[in-house]
């Protein structure tokens, strides 16, 4: 028989799938001694059953009724009792934490019988009894029957109102309470046509189905997709018994950190909040205080607190999140996981860690998130004297400018439109997510560093300011009143996310530390973060096996891509060197062209120019191996479009004009004919498909014969400087062996030729083939016979593989994605079922033709970790990928060869 519950003394931390991340802790937590209340586990394959069938298995909810025996035993307090009641909370817990998205039930077992029982056990205090109690009639109200929250709502702001202008919850006295319990039940009545129910069973079995089915929640549904957690793996239920931290001035709860998740450094961290309960604290409906003023308030509590503290983050060796609550000053511990941080925090945390020898050199490396490595880039705000109109919590790093919106749904409209939006609200819930992930940034005017928005903010690497409390909004204006200044929706702020700071208006943004210290600044040198940085990246380096190159086209980014530390150029795009005003005309001319001679005029006249720019590609390049490709585009890219000219030139024989206009260029008429009868000639239904790549090189063979001189000519002359050039010739959109023998039997001579000439030996002188087409993959046992290496060029290989236009599949992947047609953006991570396995065929087939193939990727995906990782595992001899995402593949490089890890944040 399955067992579906399990009691917190039976599991531990690493039962997560079946008892969800807050479960197999609390388990941990229990069998370390550590105060947790009792309580017990109901399993997430319980929640997949509840979810096939549409309701509970029986023999679940007698397992619960056993377990809930258990417990009442434990608590020597029965549920329901009307003198000495026994509550619960009612929590869910997925394996990975997903703050806020699924929904809980606290002081389950209050009714009308015991809510009196409750204010006996408080020591008489009535009013607390009789608030909990209407607390509960409205969260299960909301979250189990679908009560609109509103009616609830109204209902207390009416009770308030009649206590006079701005009277609070806590004005409210035991009959006013009395009243609105009244009411409550009254509304629920109204809306569920049932009486809110007396009998705790029912209580609990209506709270567990209402947590079950809030796994399949917008909210829940959103986050997961955002953050790639799969809707197979279902919410457990953790049953506990409740702690009240709402019992008068020497009770609290509070949210701690083992060390700061914004900046890593090793101090505690976190928010407390004197005589309330739990959810006040992530709410952000009153201003939090900081967890070092516990020790003023509560001394042992606070020592008790930083001994579990100590034994947690000694336990699991990483910074772990803690909530706690504290009734009547005794100290119990409700949660914890391993604490979601910075990307900035991570890096900090990991190199600390392993200076204090809690860690080791592999498990450093794999602390940190290659996805998030660029965030650490990220420019801070340059005040430069500016004032800024608030200050708030420096709750998420970075800086950010855009319009403001003031609605979640306004958010993610105008950044749909393309602006960049900063959302502005006094405190957001996880109703706001679709917005908030939509915005550059957020600031709030309530609410603390742990409050929704905050922890949303920092888990998706968005900056954020929160509780910013000088500002006051008027959301139904649309505006915001900050120190005098009042800002009016689609205005521009400033906010930085380093130091709270909010400013109007579009500020300068700066260098990061790390891109500082790159540039040799010695102050940002002396900063952890770099010493971090350099530290864990010579463990990658050294722990890797893939060689990471660039793609670079042009002298500076080589050089920037070789500072980042790449090994070399994977892919040298030679498109741009036929663009700019003096070389179009020559490649206008060359396609034009009627004789031979003509051709070659317009060859002569870009033969120069290219090899200038390899000279400099070579030197930036000097000792490391540099990949160029011969010309890949259709050649009607570099003609004028077709459409703009037709319209030019009939516009211009209407007007009876001599000249056409053509965005930055006039041409005369009737040049503007011949060009346009040469547009249509050219002219392809599918170019993607067409003349391009090879096929270039064979229908002008002039072409690849200059380019290649111009290559051999720039190695010879860096060669006679006294550099080192180490030249591999690349030729794309390759489908068969004979077009790589019949190019490789017209260039090599090429090649041979112009080194002769200048007296020049290239010991490293390649000649090697993209592999971007299916039937390349599939016959690339052949295809290796001609070539010393193939380049995946994994854009067009997904291209032609799933058949998707890479320039027109933006329409429809987000749907893709979302109904999981695909698991991810298949241009973005490699495919491997489909075109991994096509990767696959050609690395086992090219090598066994051909025992020194070496093989890499050049294509976007080159720079995504989870690619990277891919490529590892194929074996290849290298990843090349944009200058900017070096540093990302080195490391997911490093990551790969150490083993994968499961993600801590859970
Ligand atoms: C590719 O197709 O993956 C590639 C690198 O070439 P391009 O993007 O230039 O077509
Ligand atoms: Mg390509």
């Amino acid at each position: 028989m399955t067992k579906y519950v399990y009691d917190f003394s039976e599991g531990n931390k690493d039962m997560k799938d079946l008892l969800g991340g807050k479960g197999a802790n609390l388990a941990e937590m229990t069998n370390m001694g550590l105060p947790v209340p009792p309580g017990f586990t109901i399993t997430t394959e319980a929640c997949l059953t509840f979810l096939a069938k549409g309701g509970a298995p029986p023999e679940m909810l007698e397992e619960a009724g056993e377990h809930l025996r258990g417990l009442e035993d434990a608590m020597d307090k029965t549920l329901g009792d009307p003198d000495d009641p026994l509550l619960v909370s009612v929590r869910s817990g997925a394996k990975f934490s997903m703050p806020g998205m699924m929904d809980t039930v606290l002081n389950l077992g209050l009714n009308d019988r015991s809510v009196e029982g409750l204010a006996t056990q408080t020591d008489g205090d009535v009013r607390f009894a009789r608030d909990a109690y209407r607390r509960f009639i409205q969260m299960l109200g909301k979250i189990a029957m679908d009560v609109p929250a509103d009616a609830f709502e109204h209902a207390l702001d009416e009770a308030k109102a009649a206590k006079g202008p701005n009277a609070q919850d806590t004005d409210l006295d035991a009959d006013d309470l009395s009243a609105l319990i009244e009411r409550f039940r009254a509304i629920y009545r109204e809306q569920t046509a049932e009486d809110f129910p007396q009998e705790p069973m029912e209580q609990l079995r209506l709270a567990i189905a209402a947590v079950f089915g809030s796994w399949n929640g917008r909210r829940a549904i959103d986050y997961r997709r955002q953050n790639k957690i799969s809707d197979d793996l279902g919410t457990a239920v953790n049953i506990v018994a409740m702690v009240f931290g709402n019992r008068g001035e020497d009770s609290g709860t509070g949210v701690a950190f083992t060390r700061d998740p914004s900046t890593g450094e090793k101090v505690p961290y976190g928010d407390y909040l004197e005589n309330a309960q739990g959810e006040d604290v992530v709410a952000g409906i009153r201003n939090t205080k900081r967890i070092a003023e516990l020790e003023r308030i509560d001394p042992d509590s606070y020592r008790g607190l930083m001994d579990v503290m100590a034994t947690l983050e000694g336990h699991y060796r990483d910074m772990c999140d803690i909530e706690f609550t504290i009734e009547k000053g005794k100290l119990w511990i409700l949660q914890t996981r391993i604490g979601k941080r910075t990307a900035f925090a991570e890096w900090v945390m990991a190199y600390d860690m392993l200076d204090e020898g809690l860690i080791d050199e592999d498990e450093a490396l794999l602390r940190v998130d290659a996805n998030r490595l660029e965030e650490l880039f990220k420019r801070r705000v340059r005040a430069d004297g500016a004032r800024p109109i608030a200050k708030g919590l420096n709750a998420s790093p970075g800086a950010a400018t855009g319009a403001v919106v003031f609605t979640a749904d306004d958010a993610q409209e105008r950044a749909n439109a393309g602006d960049k939006v900063v959302l502005v609200r006094r405190e957001t819930t996880p109703d706001d997510y679709h917005g908030m992930i939509a915005s550059q940034g957020i600031l709030t005017s309530a609410g603390g560093t742990n409050s929704h928005a905050a922890v949303v903010a920092r888990g998706e690497g968005i900056p954020a300011v929160c509780g910013a409390d000088g500002i006051k909004l008027d959301p139904a204006g649309k505006t915001f009143t900050a120190n005098g200044t009042t800002v009016r929706e689609g205005e521009v702020v400033t906010i930085d996310g380093f130091t709270g700071n909010v400013y109007v208006g579009e500020l300068a943004l700066e260098e990061s530390v790390l891109e500082k210290a790159r540039s040799g600044d010695e102050e940002a040198r002396g900063e952890k973060i770099w010493k971090a940085f350099e530290r864990l990246m010579s463990i990658a380096d050294a722990r890797r096996r893939l060689r990471v190159r660039a793609n670079a086209d042009t002298p500076d980014q080589s050089s920037n891509a070789r500072g980042r530390g790449a090994e070399g150029i994977g892919l040298c795009r030679t498109e741009h060197m036929f663009l700019g005003q003096e070389r179009v005309g020559a490649v206008r001319q060359m396609i034009f062209a009627e004789t031979e001679a003509e051709e070659q005029r317009a060859y002569d006249a870009l033969l120069p120019l290219q090899r200038e720019d390899f000279v400099g590609i070579f030197r930036a390049m000097d000792g490391l191996p540099v990949t160029v490709r011969l010309l890949d585009p259709p050649l009607h890219e570099f003609l004028p479009n077709q459409v703009e000219l037709a319209v030019g030139v009939a516009r211009a024989e209407e007007r009876g004009e001599g000249e056409v206009r053509l965005r930055e260029e006039r041409v005369p008429l009737d040049d503007a004919r011949v060009i346009l009868g040469k547009v249509d000639q050219l002219h392809e239904a599918n170019p993607m498909l067409g003349l391009r790549g090879v096929r270039l090189g064979i229908v002008k063979p002039g072409l690849y014969a200059m380019q290649v001189r111009a290559i051999c000519e720039a190695a010879a002359l860096v060669q006679q400087e006294g550099g080192d050039s180490k030249v591999e010739i690349m030729i794309p959109l390759v489908a068969t062996k004979p077009e790589l023998e019949q190019m490789r039997a017209e260039l090599e001579p090429v090649a041979a030729e112009v080194l002769r000439a200048e007296g020049v030996q290239l010991d490293h002188l390649e000649w090697g083939t993209m592999i971007e087409l299916p039937r390349a993959t599939v016959t690339s046992g052949e295809i290796a016979e001609a070539a010393e290496f193939f380049s995946f060029g994994t854009n067009d290989l997904t291209q032609t593989a799933f058949g998707f236009s890479r320039d027109d599949i933006g329409k429809f992947v987000g749907m893709y994605e979302e109904r999981k047609l695909v698991p991810a953006n298949p241009f973005v991570t490699i495919d491997q079922p489909g075109v991994g396995r096509l990767m696959r065929i050609a690395v086992e087939e090219g090598r066994a033709a051909n025992a020194s193939l070496h093989v890499g990727i050049c294509g976007e995906h080159g720079g995504d970790p989870a690619s990277v990782a891919f490529c590892h595992q194929l074996g290849l001899d290298y990843v090349s990928c944009s200058p900017f995402r070096v540093e990302t593949a080195r490391l997911a490089a490093g990551q790969a060869a150490v083993g994968s890890r499961e993600s801590a944040s859970t």
